[in-house]
């Protein structure tokens, strides 16, 4: 069984040589490029960086925030994420590349790692599972952006309406407009919105300090926010809907990051799709935060509520389907995430939208109403699979519409530019 002091990797320590990821910039945007990429979390970069292998230069990455991948480090910061939960084979590189890879790094850092990482390192070189500390993930996405001149490419910058054309794509932002040949979507995933008449806090959100809390919800977050109040000797309750937590390695099976996980979603109904998506994409918690949560459940720090179906959250207040109440200073809501699909930029019909899911074309991952309009990220699920919405998706989505985007523009194919 994984232990929980793999879960305790140091967080911003000292690290000589980092390249920090870049601010975006914030000068006039290029009338004309390319490709715009939307988003420039850890699939925009996947995406620029494959572009600057292809030779296709004149790039722009427009995202609402003001540096690369910080809504994902904002998200993990708060939630006090040490490592990732993915281990060392899922980086943001490119396929198809020599590029240092993620293992590469943490074994060119060596010296600034703890034992435990150490360890986890001769792990992945073993094959098998390990994990990656925070640290060396962002130094890592800091390298790729800085290795693939990512800092020059990135501006900030609120994407709010895309008008595809025939021969590109007019791009309409907060700070002026842009045309583009192509554009790719990589806009992530938004906090899964309360059900009416649920008030309460959310996972991504500051948690005050003081007092008993109350987390509803079945993944990572609310693990993660749930070992901290346990930590801090916080009066803590657990409300799960499930008649039993689920604890996994990865959220996503294994073999959906590999071909043949892939290929189950390819020239498969949509009701099939569906109903692996349903099975496949369930909120879990890392097997190392078991013994944890499993110890303070039996010492009583921690009262877990299981297969409890929440009414309503009102003011400190959990309301149980059955009548019962499960009250806290504070209540979490860790209800997850849903896929941002460019919906609210693409006019409706453009994104195609059924059960929740845009209308791609699975070969390019191009909207099949836009062809010059590409998803990368977890809008492209139902054409990749669940791992689509993971750092490993990324790279394999980016290759395949960078592959796309290169042929458009007459640039070399990806496996042979630099
Ligand atoms: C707490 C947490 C931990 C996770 N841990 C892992 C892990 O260990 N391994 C893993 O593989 N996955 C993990 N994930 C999933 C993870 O979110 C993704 O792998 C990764 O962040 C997704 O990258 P992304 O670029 O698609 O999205 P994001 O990182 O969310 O980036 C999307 C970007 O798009 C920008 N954007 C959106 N709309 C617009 C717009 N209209 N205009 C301009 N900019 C816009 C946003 O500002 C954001 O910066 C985790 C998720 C969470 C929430």
């Amino acid at each position: 069984m994984p232990e929980p002091h793999l879960l305790d990797s140091p967080r911003s320590r000292p690290w000589p040589g980092r390249v920090p990821l870049p601010a975006h910039r914030v000068d006039a945007l290029p009338p004309r490029v390319s490709v715009a990429v939307v988003g420039a979390g850890p699939a925009g970069l996947a995406v620029a960086s494959a572009l600057w292998h292809v030779g296709v230069d004149d790039v722009a990455v427009l995202d609402a925030a003001d540096r690369s991948c910080g809504r994902f480090f904002d998200r993990v910061d708060l939630l006090k994420q040490r490592v990732l939960r993915s281990p060392y084979e899922h980086h943001p590189g490119v396929e198809g590349y020599r590029d240092c890879e993620l293992l590469d790094f943490a074994r060119l850092h060596w010296g600034l790692l703890t034992e435990v990482e150490r360890r986890e390192v001769r792990m992945a070189q073993a094959g098998h599972r390990s994990v990656v500390p925070l640290d060396v993930f962002e130094a890592f996405c800091g390298h790729v952006a800085d290795a693939h001149d990512v800092a020059g490419r990135s501006w900030r910058a609120r994407v709010e309406e895309l008008v595809p054309g025939d021969d590109g794509v007019l791009v309409r932002t907060d700070v002026g407009e842009v045309s583009a040949r192509y554009v790719v979507l990589c806009q992530g995933e938004e906090r899964r919105a309360a059900p009416a008449g649920w008030y309460g806090g959310h996972w991504d959100e500051p948690v005050p300090a003081d007092g008993s809390l109350v987390v509803v919800g079945a993944g990572l977050s609310a693990a993660h926010l749930l070992a901290e109040a346990v930590a801090e000797g916080r009066e803590t309750h657990w409300v799960l809907r499930s008649a039993e937590e689920r604890y996994q390695c990865a959220d996503v099976n294994a073999s959906f990051f590999r071909p043949e996980g892939r290929a189950r979603f390819t020239d498969t109904s949509w009701e099939s799709r569906l109903e692996l998506m349903g099975r496949h994409r369930r909120a879990s918690v890392m097997f190392e935060f078991r013994p944890l949560l499993r110890a303070a459940e039996a010492e009583g720090r921690l009262v877990v509520h299981r297969g409890a179906l929440v009414e309503s959250v009102d003011h400190g207040k959990v309301r149980l389907a059955g009548g019962s109440v499960v009250t806290g200073d504070q209540v979490v809501l860790a209800l997850g995430t849903t896929p941002s699909i460019g919906a609210g930029l693409l006019p409706e019909a453009v994104v195609g939208a059924v059960d929740g899911w845009p209308d791609l074309d699975p070969r390019t991952l191009s909207y099949a109403r836009a062809p010059r309009v590409f998803a990368v990220g977890a809008a492209a699920c139902m054409a990749l699979g669940p791992a689509a919405r993971n750092i490993d998706g990324h790279r394999v989505a980016a290759a395949r519409v960078v592959g796309a985007v290169a042929a458009g523009l007459g640039a070399p194919a990806l496996a042979g530019a630099r």
